[in-house]
């Protein structure tokens, strides 16, 4: 019951009455919801009835997408977080303890080894890092007090892949938690639940948005009473998104599916092509026949490879630069999962703060490029690749 119909002081106003309904989900930016007293308030905090009292707490428009990327993921109570690194420090600063300690994977995207290398130690929790592909390294670093191990499933730039059934065994011996970070996989490839991961992890912002417009992220445990611990952490520390966020980020989950199937199969195609060019040292793809991990990317991502190609030029600096000069039409930008094709050098960007012997040794030389391959019509965008590729390497 509304009682200021009449509209004569300032709020609220009610919405006029329709006997239908949109079809797209109404972006509601209220900060806050009124109830119509404290015996109504009392049942809401009680959790007789269900409503919403400030936006910081909770609001319609991230409560769809949570339900959305739930199904999608096959699981229950995810919370939405303002971006994907909200959702790794949700994870690891809401669950851990002073005096814990966490193993990363060794590729993991830059900031979540920033928050493991720098941020988790000033608090007291001890950190290692050690090789996602290799269990008896990872197993080698648990210590009485690990209480968790954090890894993506396909590493970046390099794109080798994470044993996750070997570590979920591994887990579940020695009583830790498995965090998937399933951000470039996505539920279409991967869903980490079935494999016996605890919680996972996504950058909303990358595949699932789809469009480069909104950042957020997402994360979700198979303990309901963590998920709990989740969104109170979230909550108490202002992690949540805005509503017009959550609203786009809905708008980009509608395509996901057939967005992700398109840009998969360019890319399989693309990774082909790359190789057979002379201007081209080395392609790297999951479902190639020469990827380093093809067993374990067969037996997880069933035949499946992802969006992400990534080669390797021959030339230098001048070469690459020459390439990024020539890709026309193609963003030479920081991100990926957009709808339209990205290119990153991780020599001078996500992997610009190691020493050129450290990247040597993972294989990222100065001809090294990360293609997020995007929705272009397949044969025009192997065109541009030829045309700047064959350029680059003949000026250089
Ligand atoms: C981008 C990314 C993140 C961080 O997400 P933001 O939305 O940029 O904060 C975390 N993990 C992976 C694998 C990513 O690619």
């Amino acid at each position: 019951m509304n009682k200021n119909a009449r509209g004569s002081l300032i709020r609220p106003v009610p919405l006029p009455d329709s006997a239908s309904w949109p079809v797209v989900t109404p972006l509601s930016p209220s900060v806050v919801y009124a109830s119509e007293t404290p015996d109504a308030l009392d049942a809401q905090y009680e959790g007789a009835v269900h409503g919403y009292t400030y936006s910081r707490e909770g609001h319609p428009n991230a409560d769809v997408v949570a339900i959305r990327i739930d199904a999608m993921e096959g699981a229950e109570g995810g919370v939405v977080t303002s971006s994907g690194m909200a959702a790794v420090t949700a994870v690891l600063m809401g669950l851990l303890e002073t005096g814990d300690h966490v193993i990363g994977g060794n590729q993991l995207y830059g900031r979540s080894l920033r928050l493991m290398a720098e941020d988790l130690p000033r608090l007291g929790i001890n950190t290692t890092l050690a090789d996602p592909g290799d269990v008896e390294a990872m197993r080698a670093a648990v210590r009485p007090e690990t209480r968790m191990i954090l890894v993506e499933v396909v590493s970046n730039p390099t794109l080798r892949l994470a044993d996750i059934e070997g570590l979920a065994a591994l887990c579940r011996e020695k009583g830790l938690l498995l965090v998937v970070d399933n951000t470039f996989t996505t539920p279409r490839a991967i869903r980490p639940f079935e494999l016996g991961a605890d919680i996972v992890i996504h950058s909303i912002t990358k595949l699932l948005a789809g469009h480069s417009d909104v950042m957020l992220g997402y994360a979700v445990a198979r303990d309901p009473e963590l998920n709990d611990r989740l969104r109170v952490f979230s909550v108490t520390t202002g992690l949540t998104p805005s509503p017009f966020d959550c609203w786009l980020a809905e708008r980009g989950l509608l395509s996901f599916d057939l967005r992700y199937d398109r840009a998969q199969a360019t890319a399989a195609a693309l990774a082909d092509h790359l190789a057979k060019l002379p201007g081209v040292k080395r392609v790297i793809y999951p479902t190639r026949s020469d990827h380093p991990d093809l067993a374990l990317s067969q037996a997880l991502l069933k035949g499946q490879g992802c969006n992400m190609v990534s080669f390797e030029l021959n030339g230098d600096r001048a070469a690459a630069n020459a390439f990024a000069r020539a890709a026309d039409g193609l963003s030479f930008a920081p991100t990926l999962g957009d709808v339209g094709t990205t290119l990153s050098h991780p020599a001078s960007s996500s992997h610009r703060a190691l020493t050129s012997e450290n990247r040597a040794a993972l294989g990222i030389s100065e001809g090294f490029f990360r293609v997020s391959v995007g929705l272009e019509d397949p044969e025009a965008l192997k065109q541009v690749f030829t045309t700047a590729i064959a350029e680059a390497t003949v000026t250089s």
